[in-house]
């Protein structure tokens, strides 16, 4: 029997291109797993009338990760329809997105960055609940005290396996009563972890400062949206959307995925950069403690990155499967 159960979830678009690159490179390396193809997204919703099916929610809880590809969010929702991932971050617990940001050796890198941005994943303003009264329009703001301790705790105990440093992002200057217990509580957990040091930051000056000066930085944490819009500016400072991975990771599922979306642009062309979900798949393999194959399948990534072929997004030619094989060839 194999060692480890892995769900895999093509999603939409492009994910139907860069899971079966993934997984080619984790047999490659020698990952001892079974495989379950599961479903979920908006191509799911076109043709079900459900993101999700409960085989889906089934091989999730019997697998010991899931690696997710991409999914659709139309800007119009139809009727009943609702993110995929949002819903299983939530129906998981899963409150900790996890976005390192490490330079590799791609053209324009921001040289010798490596912090790590830490996103609380199942509150503030993406609990989707919006309502419009004739030409008002009114968005809740969720904050619990609970999930902010929870994340704190999370990105405090992070920040000290890393190089001890935590950056509390917030605008509880504007919102002091949702920022200023996410903040505070935060912080308050933070000050349990010996030897860590903390400073807090309006995301304003946060987005300034990861652009002027991110070697100040060791870990950031903030509440859902701002995590959301600063982690895509980190992946900008490293080279884009194509080599940016996440984990959302709660107490008993972790669910891992790039950054990117389903890049309906390209998708179906053969030409995504499938860099990001090897990279989330390395995450997956970090997580579930398999550090010596990480470390092997990240090394492979950075000497495709240096060597190529590259794909288009990173200024090459070569098709998602060339790339995986160059890839494939340097573990
Ligand atoms: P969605 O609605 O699914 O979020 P989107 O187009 O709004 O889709 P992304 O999918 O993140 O957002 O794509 C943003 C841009 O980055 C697009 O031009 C897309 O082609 C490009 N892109 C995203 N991922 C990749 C990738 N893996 N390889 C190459 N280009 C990519």
């Amino acid at each position: 029997m194999a060692k480890h159960r892995i769900t895999l979830i093509e999603g939409d678009g492009i994910g139907h291109e860069v899971i079966p690159a993934a997984r080619r490179v984790l047999e490659a390396a020698g990952f001892d797993a079974e495989y379950i193809e599961a479903q979920a997204g908006y191509e799911y919703f076109l043709e079900h009338g459900t993101t999700t099916p409960e085989a889906t929610y089934e091989a999730i809880e019997h697998s010991h990760a899931t690696l997710f590809g991409a999914a659709t969010s139309p800007t119009t929702k139809p009727a009943g329809f609702h993110g995929a991932i949002r819903h299983l971050r939530q129906k998981y617990g899963l409150y900790a997105n996890v976005r390192p940001t490490k330079t590799r050796p791609v053209a324009g890198a921001f040289a010798g960055l490596d912090l790590v941005i830490v996103r609380e994943n199942t509150q503030g303003l993406y609990v989707e609940q919006e309502r419009l009264y004739n030409d008002t329009a009114i968005a809740d703001v969720l904050i619990t005290r609970a999930a902010s301790a929870a994340i704190g705790k999370f990105a405090a105990q992070l920040a000290v396996q890393r190089r001890s440093h935590l950056t509390v992002v917030h605008k509880a200057n504007v919102l002091p009563v949702t920022q200023g217990l996410f903040m505070n509580t935060v912080l308050d957990e933070a000050q349990k972890v010996p030897g860590l040091t903390t400073n807090t930051m309006i995301v304003d000056n946060a987005a300034m400062q990861l652009v002027r000066n991110p070697g100040q930085f060791d870990v950031l944490v903030m509440t859902n949206m701002f995590g959301d819009i600063l982690s895509d500016l980190a992946a900008g400072l490293v080279g884009g959307l194509g080599i940016a991975a996440s984990g959302n990771i709660g107490d008993q599922f972790g669910i891992f995925e790039s950054v990117h979306g389903s890049a309906p642009d390209i998708a179906g062309q053969g030409v995504a950069n499938p860099t990001a979900t090897v990279l989330a798949a390395v995450l997956m393999l970090t997580h579930l403690g398999e550090h010596d194959l990480a470390t092997k399948i990240d090394a492979a990534v950075n000497r495709a990155l240096q060597e190529g072929p590259h794909t288009r997004d990173l200024g090459g030619t070569a098709s998602t499967q060339e790339f995986t094989e160059a890839l494939i060839s340097y573990l």
